[in-house]
């Protein structure tokens, strides 16, 4: 039998069931799991504000883990032979179809109707499908990546969801060297933004969030101004992000709050004719007023979304953690390790903030 943490219901408890061990069919591989992360989408998960969400679920979308069986040769995404005992990780988004219209037309695969992911859309019904488990059933066909030499599973999983969630919303951002760039949220897709920002060889990185916690790993990855929403008006951050910025705002803001409420001030944050992206607001928490004229249109603003990750952005990136591993304390973000008994209590803590990042070690 296999133990995993399982999302009963919306708002249900989080429990610990049994599952069997699975059959593996052909080109299947079975992953011992090593780490999985806690979230904001488990917290939405929890909460049932996601569309067409399959309960009970055992969530868990980003890990890392050791190939503990294989149903016949496999190899991983790019055709390399895997073997017993590799140290893994696999694209969470599965069955991206590359055969519709927004996946050959509009070129938009991270639209794709038909793409399943792991601990988000697949139920716990249908197997072992999230990383809150001791182990993973991989179906044939998923996106397999071997850990680069030298990368511990902890700095990848420091990374986690949100480190190829950061690198989508920079490449939106256009983001480069010698730009100033202002980066709205402090939850770990914030910090990763910060960090690769900083790789990015950006010339000056202002973060604002909150709690002083957060913002400090923050400091810690490369941020070289640092604002608290709590202890600021929205006027008197405007003004520090204008005098940090030579009185023009920045050339790019990325916002990572998840909080509709914060976009006008990104919008001000923005310079003229500066690049806006939002990459935090996942869920639907409601609409904001912004004034056309005056944020957008004035401005010559670009307003751009993000929406998920392919497998271009989860490969580079680890690429790139793998060659600036030592560049950045990137484990500062895991604020504490647990046990899959613990889950609840991660999510919990996740949930009101009580740490920055929550890692789960299934197998301890
Ligand atoms: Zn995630
Ligand atoms: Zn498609």
């Amino acid at each position: 039998m296999v133990r995993a943490a399982v999302i009963v219901a919306p708002n249900g408890p989080v429990e610990i069931r049994q599952f069997p061990a699975p059959q593996l069919e052909a080109g299947a591989v079975l992953l011992r799991t090593l780490y999985t992360e806690v979230c904001g989408t488990d917290v939405h998960l929890l909460h049932g504000q996601l569309d067409q969400t399959p309960y009970p679920l055992i969530p868990g979308h980003i890990n890392v883990g050791t190939i503990e069986a294989a149903s016949g040769p496999v190899t991983d995404a790019l055709g390399q032979a895997l073997s017993e005992g590799d140290l893994v990780t696999f694209l969470d988004v599965h069955e991206t179809c590359n055969n519709c219209w927004h996946c050959l037309v509009a070129r938009a695969s991270t639209r794709c109707p038909k793409r399943r992911v792991y601990g988000i859309t697949y139920g716990a019904d249908e197997g072992l499908l999230g990383g809150w488990s001791e182990k993973i059933y991989l179906k044939p066909g998923v996106k397999i990546v071997r850990l680069p030499e030298g990368l511990t599973p902890e700095t990848f999983i420091a990374g986690g969801c949100a480190l190829p969630t950061a690198f989508h919303g920079l490449q939106r951002g256009d983001v480069g060297l010698g730009d100033t760039v202002v980066v709205q949220g402090s939850g770990p897709v914030g910090l990763m933004a910060v960090a690769l920002t900083k790789l990015a060889g950006a010339l000056r990185i202002v973060l604002v969030g909150a709690p002083q916690m957060r913002l400090e790993v923050g400091c810690r990855l490369g941020a070289d101004a640092l604002i608290n929403f709590q202890d600021t008006t929205a006027a008197q951050r405007r003004d520090q992000v204008l005098q940090l910025t030579d009185g023009h705002g920045a050339d790019v803001t990325i916002e990572a709050t998840g909080v509709p409420g914060t976009l006008p001030e990104g919008m001000h944050f923005t310079r003229d004719g500066g690049v806006y992206v939002i990459l935090g607001q996942y869920t639907d928490a409601g609409g904001v007023t912004i004034n056309p004229h005056l944020d957008i249109n004035r401005k010559h603003l670009e307003v751009r979304g993000c929406w998920g990750i392919d497998f271009s952005h989860f490969y580079k990136s680890i690429q790139v953690l793998a060659r600036y591993r030592d560049c950045l304390p990137w484990e500062d973000v895991i604020s504490r390790y647990y046990s899959l008994d613990e889950a609840a209590q991660a999510l919990d803590d996740v949930a009101q903030q009580r740490v920055v990042k929550a890692v789960l070690r299934p197998n301890d």
